[in-house]
């Protein structure tokens, strides 16, 4: 019975792997872009460590995720994988020592300080920490992000940090109907990412794009999509065990 079931819920989340990279492809190829170009972040947040076993199994290899806590606690059951975990969310500056420990990449770096903690932290494990700065581009007043003119300076003082390799920008736009806005706040974010190119930085990637907006960010140049739900099914409020 048991094996049953995680079989059936296995093919679930493959279908939807499945159906998710065609659809990545197609963006790819409407943009003429390889889609070997273009990877694919999990986002697992508030799913348990067996759901994320199961779209590993699957195929999948990297995830994201936001709370410290959580994914700490994820890790330590699913240690026997070779999963590359990505930190996407805030960071408090008390908790650069863990995530710099425990992640391979840090998507969410938006100032000097943090950038520095984390690179201290990562000196005992003597392997650069992958990070992207996080670019605010909609310029809410209430994202986090380091301000669009503010990109090369952050990222001038991140070079000289040894223990950091800046892989590239971020960013969460704001949510919007209109399209126009939302492929402008994309395209700003590719923009910034060619000045610091010219300025001389080897950057690979501009993680951008999430379920609801990935083909467009793709059509704008993501390198990396972060995607939650359309893998995992909605977000349980509290705890989920099966998908739907
Ligand atoms: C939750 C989250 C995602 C995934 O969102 P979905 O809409 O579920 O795909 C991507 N990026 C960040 C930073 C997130 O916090």
């Amino acid at each position: 019975m048991m094996e049953n079931l995680n079989d059936e819920i296995m093919s679930i989340y493959a279908e939807r792997l499945q159906a998710l990279h065609a659809k990545m492809d197609q963006a790819a190829h409407a943009a003429g872009r390889n889609p070997q170009a273009i990877q694919l972040l999990a986002v697992s947040k508030a799913h348990d460590a067996e759901t994320v076993r199961a779209v590993y199994s699957a195929g999948q290899r990297a995830f994201g995720e936001n709370y410290v806590q959580e994914a700490i606690q994820k890790q330590a059951e699913l240690q026997d994988l070779a999963i590359d975990w990505h930190f996407i969310g805030p960071i408090q500056s008390n908790k650069t020592q863990v995530i710099a420990q425990h992640f391979a990449w840090v998507h969410g770096v938006d100032r000097l300080k943090i950038a520095q903690r984390l690179s201290h932290a990562r000196q005992a494990i003597a392997q650069p920490l992958n990070i992207c700065l996080q670019v605010n581009v909609s310029g809410e007043a209430s994202k986090s992000g380091v301000a669009p003119d503010e990109v090369l300076s952050l990222a001038l003082q991140v070079r000289d940090l040894p223990y950091l390799h800046l892989r590239g920008l971020m960013a969460i736009p704001e949510p919007t109907p209109d399209i126009t806005l939302q492929a402008r706040q994309f395209a700003r974010l590719r923009e910034l990412q060619q000045t610091l190119i010219q300025h001389g930085f080897a950057l690979d990637t501009l993680s951008m794009g999430m379920s609801d907006d990935f083909a467009m960010a793709i059509a704008e140049g993501s390198t990396m999509v972060r995607i939650g739900s359309a893998i995992f099914g909605a977000r349980p409020a509290k705890q989920i065990v099966l998908p739907n």
